[in-house]
């Protein structure tokens, strides 16, 4: 770990960071795809917030054009100033909006996802789930417009347990269902990308969503599913 410091790139403000050297993860993921290990702990480190203009993004020293406007913006002050969301989730919920509105909808989804876990360490279920259905949206409009780097089937199997863990069964099961007709067609262009581990991984959430489960699982669970 070193501090730096940092110009903020909206306000130009000098700020003081923390910035993480490495992080390992071990283990297998949970099915949301966050990290276990050391890496698990790293998550107040993935975001940076300006003191002065309250600009929130991965790295403060950049932003994007409409970077300002959004940090100006009511839902923006809302949320830094008002929301019930804890600080970190703040962060990673205000780094989202800026995301969002610069078309950067993967960033935008895994800052909302971030969001979502700073919210169940602190065992604040109802905020969780609320920003796992913006994470899912990003993923979703991701996905649509063609700019996710997460090929389709892995992207749709992610938005299939967002929406299981926010409760929404039905959209996770028609997620469920899309995720299996993009790896049916990877299996029958024979393409390269071996689809097995994501096939296991939507016929666990397909079970878990049919009974009505939201809670948390890990990948490992999936696969000892099949055995
Ligand atoms: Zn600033």
């Amino acid at each position: 770990m070193r501090e730096i410091d940092v110009r903020c790139a909206v306000c130009g403000a000098l700020q003081r960071t923390v910035e993480l050297t490495s992080t390992g993860s071990f283990g297998p993921p949970d099915l949301d795809l966050r990290p276990n290990g050391p890496a698990r702990w790293a998550l107040p480190f993935h975001v940076q917030r300006c003191d002065a203009c309250g600009y929130a993004a991965r790295s403060i020293g950049s932003a994007p054009r409409q970077a300002g406007e959004v940090v100006r913006s009511v839902v923006y002050r809302d949320v830094l100033e008002r929301s019930k969301l804890p600080g970190l989730a703040r962060s990673y919920f205000c780094a989202a909006l800026v995301a969002e509105a610069a078309g950067e909808y993967e960033a935008s989804g895994w800052a909302f996802l971030s969001a979502a876990w700073d919210c169940d360490d602190r065992d604040l279920a109802g905020r969780a789930r609320t920003c796992r259905e913006r994470a899912a949206e990003m993923f979703s409009r991701g996905l649509e417009r063609g700019r996710l780097e997460l090929s389709p089937s892995v992207a749709l199997t992610l938005v299939a347990e967002l929406w299981r863990r926010a409760g929404r069964f039905d959209e996770a099961l028609a997620s469920c269902e899309a995720a299996d007709a993009e790896l049916a067609e990877i299996a029958s262009a024979g393409e390269g990308e071996d689809g097995g581990s994501t096939s296991a991984v939507v016929a666990f959430l397909r079970t878990l969503a049919t009974v009505g489960d939201d809670e948390s699982h890990s990948c490992a669970e999936a696969f000892a599913e099949g055995d």
